[in-house]
């Protein structure tokens, strides 16, 4: 089992709980739930909108993946919520 921190609440969960956002390196991008092709910076974060809101606080995000965050971002991962 893979052990992955969400950086909105900062608890240590099974990595399949948890949406991972990578910064595609090639596009300076970040990519909601990549697949095996996409490679670059990751964060991830619970199924839960506190931790979404959290990570959009202060540009956590961005901090973190050390790319420019998209508007519509947030409404993908939110989306991400409503799917699973
Ligand atoms: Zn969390």
């Amino acid at each position: 089992m893979t052990e992955r921190r969400c950086i909105g609440c900062w608890n240590i969960k099974n990595k399949d709980d948890l949406i991972k956002i990578t910064a595609d390196y090639k596009t300076s991008k970040p990519v909601v739930q990549p697949n095996s092709l996409t490679f670059g910076r990751s964060v991830y974060l619970c199924y839960n909108k506190s931790c979404i809101e959290k990570a959009f606080q202060k540009n956590k995000l961005g901090k973190h993946l050390k790319v420019a965050i998209p508007q519509e971002l947030k409404g993908q991962l939110l989306d991400e919520l409503r799917n699973s």
